[in-house]
């Protein structure tokens, strides 16, 4: 029975529901009348459910979906401004006692070498980090309750925190690591993380257990209800995601939405951010076993619509995805990316030896930071290293009354601004700091209230003359 606020993992996510929901898209997908009052109700900026999104993600229409798409344009400009928060992944660890089929960290895979950084390795891999000019990071680690306990993960988080290097600092420290506790998420909340992210891979439970054979992931109940022990725990902002390519990305999608209606109806509060991570090729994965990957227009078109039915939502693409496809997104919805990743466990501090592969997934976009922001920058969009929201106490229901508001753009114009400043000052080439001074010259303008433009026309100059970490 499907049940949006039970605590039971196939109560609010409900394999019946979600059959169901993809039959009612499929004998929807023509029906014009129907679509057209979707994207009506998407434009009133308060979502769409799970079903809505299944039909629109089943209809076909190229006039259509165009509808879809530039709506999903005008929301993201609407809620966020344009400005593209930076991020970078800090892999600690690859020890790992899970079987999962599609990742090379699974303890079968006997030619990866298994790597976990000592709290010096972290400290050099964070000042290599601060010296490109990362701000915030995202903790990844295998599960192995030996080798990377939560006492581990919680020294890591304080070393990081820790570390001053130059004018750097990691302001902000999301983490993904396994299910657990309600305990360990609480000792997680006290040690200042950020967002708790863990995907879901897929929400198909029959194909989970087949995915996930063998260790504690395996448990599919205990891994989909970890976000609600988090959220007991008193962790405030949570991201949801799945591995496109697993299942049918139909079912995933609408389970997906699903679960964000769930923490919503259980909490009040939907998920922080969903990310959309494709599978890509890693050593001992059999790519060809996984048929239902999806081509970059479905892509493109899963984006556009998460945005339009969850638009309070930051919406994050990591470096799996090309140049190239990152850009299609980027336009349609994508909030977050990372940039400059290593996605071995150290690979900052000094890149690592062939001899040592550790690394989770085969990057497609190797770009350096300056490039990335370069880039961004050439598409119109201001890149952002703000932590502010976390560091104001923002966060939860506190953060989600603002962005469904409206008002959170403007928070994040001015303080994308002043963190470019900051990058610019300190990391950026010449090419870059040119363009970027010019995007911010430009930007101050637009501010439309007379005091915030006044301050952070201030706190820019400040910056030039040597000072740091101003927020709204
Ligand atoms: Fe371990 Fe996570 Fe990889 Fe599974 S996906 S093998 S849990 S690191
Ligand atoms: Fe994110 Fe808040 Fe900064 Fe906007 S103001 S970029 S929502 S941290």
């Amino acid at each position: 029975m499907y049940q949006p606020d039970s605590k039971i993992a196939e109560e609010f996510i409900s394999d019946q529901e979600i059959k169901d929901t993809l039959a009612y898209a499929d004998a929807n997908k023509d029906n014009r009348e129907l679509i057209i009052s979707i994207i009506e109700k998407a434009k009133k900026l308060k979502g769409l459910s799970h079903r809505e999104a299944s039909v629109l993600l089943a209809c076909e229409d190229k006039e259509l979906i165009q509808k879809v798409f530039d709506l999903a344009i005008k929301i993201k400009e609407e809620f966020y401004g344009n400005r593209i928060v930076m991020f970078a992944p800090l892999y600690l660890a690859n020890y790992c006692v899970n079987g999962c089929v599609y990742c090379p960290y699974h303890y079968k895979n006997k030619h990866i070498r298994r790597k976990k950084l000592s709290q010096e390795e972290i400290k050099k891999e964070v000042i290599a980090l601060q010296d490109m000019g990362h701000k915030r990071l995202a903790l990844e680690t295998g599960e192995d309750p030996v080798n990377i306990p939560i006492e581990y993960v919680l020294e890591s988080i304080k070393t990081i925190y820790g570390i001053k290097h130059k004018n750097g600092a990691i302001r902000r420290v999301n983490v993904n690591i396994a299910a657990t506790t309600v305990e360990n998420y609480k000792r997680l909340r006290d040690a200042g993380i950020g967002t708790y992210i863990l995907f879901q891979e897929t929400y198909h439970k029959d194909n989970y257990e087949v995915l996930h054979p063998t260790g504690p992931k395996h448990n599919y109940a205990y891994h989909t209800e970890a976000m609600d022990r988090a959220m007991e725990a008193g962790i405030d902002d949570v991201g949801i995601g799945v591995l496109f390519g697993l299942n049918m990305y139909r079912y995933d999608f609408a389970g997906l939405l699903m679960h964000a209606e769930h923490l919503e109806a259980r909490f009040g509060v939907g998920p922080h951010t969903i990310s959309v991570p494709r599978i890509r090729p890693a050593d001992d994965v059999d790519p060809d076993e996984f048929e239902n990957g999806i081509n970059d227009d479905i892509f493109e078109k899963i984006v556009a619509i998460l945005r339009v039915a969850v638009p309070y939502t930051g919406i994050i693409i990591s470096t799996r995805e090309t140049k190239e496809s990152r850009e299609r997104v980027l336009r349609v919805g994508v909030s977050q990316i990372s940039g400059a990743s290593s996605t071995s466990v150290g690979g900052y501090a000094e890149p690592e030896k062939p001899e040592d592969n550790s690394a989770q997934f085969e990057r497609s976009d190797d770009r350096t930071l300056d490039e990335v922001v370069n880039w961004l920058l050439d598409l119109g969009h201001i890149p952002s290293f703000c932590t502010a929201c976390y560091r104001e106490g923002r966060t939860g229901d506190r953060f989600m009354s603002l962005v469904k508001s409206g008002q959170i753009a403007n928070c994040c114009g001015p303080n994308a601004m002043m963190t470019l400043k900051e990058y610019l000052e300190d990391y950026a080439s010449e090419d870059t700091k040119q363009k970027g001074e010019k995007v911010i010259k430009e930007a101050l303008e637009t501010i439309t209230n007379p005091v915030v433009k006044q301050k952070a026309k201030e706190y820019i100059e400040n910056i030039h003359e040597g000072k740091r970490d101003f927020r709204f």
